[in-house]
């Protein structure tokens, strides 16, 4: 039934372009209604990412106003017509869309799962867009080998830690880098074997690389920092290897000439997590598959905090300052 959905809800409305000031609580935003092939979702809890800030900053252009979010968790409460792939009212549900700053979200139901059996709450929503952006790049990006040297960058971010704990899970030997202390010992705690402070001053990234590897180098590279890593990828990674660059939360990687490949034929990807979730046998087969190694590998999965959705603003200002380990959450 959808007679108790309400016309308003609660939520955050990002007014224009510009810094976390232009996030705006409120209580009078019009619920939306499921369109054909969408499922309307109560949120429980708003995930962030941090392609939320470059939306809001302006560096991925879109309309304004807008309600941000990426993912989230909670019951259905609407089906629109159409496919909705056996989903039904009342089913406790994750999903990966838009719009998730919000009581209300209506959303694609190929990208909506239920919440498995035995996974706690919080842990599903935590996982699933960071946790499918890590699986599919070991996947499909680089399909990762055992024993294989893997650099990942940012390592005690959110997809970083999750790129650490699956890349150890399937036998790999992480690499990480990080700005502090405390980011070392929780992406060391998650499986990067090595651990590089590129903080520090005196830290030569690209020196301590190659000496880990015997002078070869690493036969991928993961970097969600892009700009400021970008140019030291193409010098650790070894003949033949693969920089998989995948997101910008130091800028974007202004244009370079691809001639730069050639020396050591250096394969380049800049995938995005969606392109490899477009079908819902594609998302629900990973889905799967990152549940079944949430439950029989012991994933841990870190949040950093849990928000009230009226802090939206600290939100956004502790990620960008590089404050956070992990997921951040917001609680509805
Ligand atoms: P993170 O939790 O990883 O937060 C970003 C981290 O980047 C910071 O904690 C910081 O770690 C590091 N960083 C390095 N330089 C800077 C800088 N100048 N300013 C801010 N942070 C910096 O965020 P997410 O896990 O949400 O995302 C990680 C990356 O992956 C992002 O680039 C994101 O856009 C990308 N992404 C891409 C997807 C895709 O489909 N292509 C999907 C999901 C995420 P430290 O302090 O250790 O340097």
């Amino acid at each position: 039934s959808t007679t108790t959905i309400p016309t308003t809800m609660r939520g955050v409305l990002c007014t224009a372009v510009g810094s976390p000031s232009v996030l705006s609580y409120r209580t009078d935003l019009p619920v939306p209604r499921p369109s054909a092939g969408q499922v309307l979702i109560r949120n429980t809890y708003a995930g962030i990412n941090y392609i939320d800030t470059y939306f809001r900053a302006g560096i991925y252009p879109s309309p304004k106003p807008e309600i941000l979010g990426r993912d989230g968790e909670g019951v259905i409460v609407a089906l629109g017509e159409g496919e909705t792939y056996g989903l039904h009212v009342g089913a406790k549900v994750v999903w990966m869309g838009s719009g998730g700053y919000a009581e209300y979200s209506a959303v694609s139901a190929l990208h909506v799962a239920p919440v498995p059996e035995g996974i706690p709450e919080t842990i599903a929503v935590a996982s699933l867009l960071q946790g499918l952006t890590a699986l599919t790049m070991i996947r499909e990006a680089h399909p990762t080998k055992r024993g294989e040297w893997v650099l990942v960058h940012a390592a005690a971010g959110g997809v970083g830690l999750w790129l650490c704990q699956l890349l150890k899970a399937v036998g790999a030997r992480v690499i990480g880098t990080a700005s502090t202390v405390q980011k070392v010992e929780e992406a060391h705690r998650a499986g990067a074997e090595y651990m590089i402070n590129y903080s520090e001053e005196k830290t030569d990234v690209v020196a301590r690389v190659l000496e880990i590897t015997g002078g070869v180098g690493v036969d991928a590279v993961f970097d969600g920092v892009g700009k400021d890593t970008f140019d030291d990828d193409l010098k650790v990674v070894k003949r033949k290897g693969t920089v998989v660059s995948f997101g910008n939360a130091s800028g974007v990687v202004p244009p370079f000439a691809i001639s730069k490949l050639a020396p050591k034929c250096i394969k380049l990807l800049r995938p995005q997590v969606f392109g490899y979730i477009t079908t819902r046998q594609e998302f629900t087969t990973y889905t799967a598959e990152l549940f079944r190694f949430i439950q029989e590998n012991k994933m841990e999965v870190k949040i950093h905090k849990v928000y009230e959705l009226e802090d939206v603003q600290r939100v956004h200002e502790d990620l960008e300052g590089r404050r956070t380990m992990g997921k951040l959450l917001m609680r509805i």
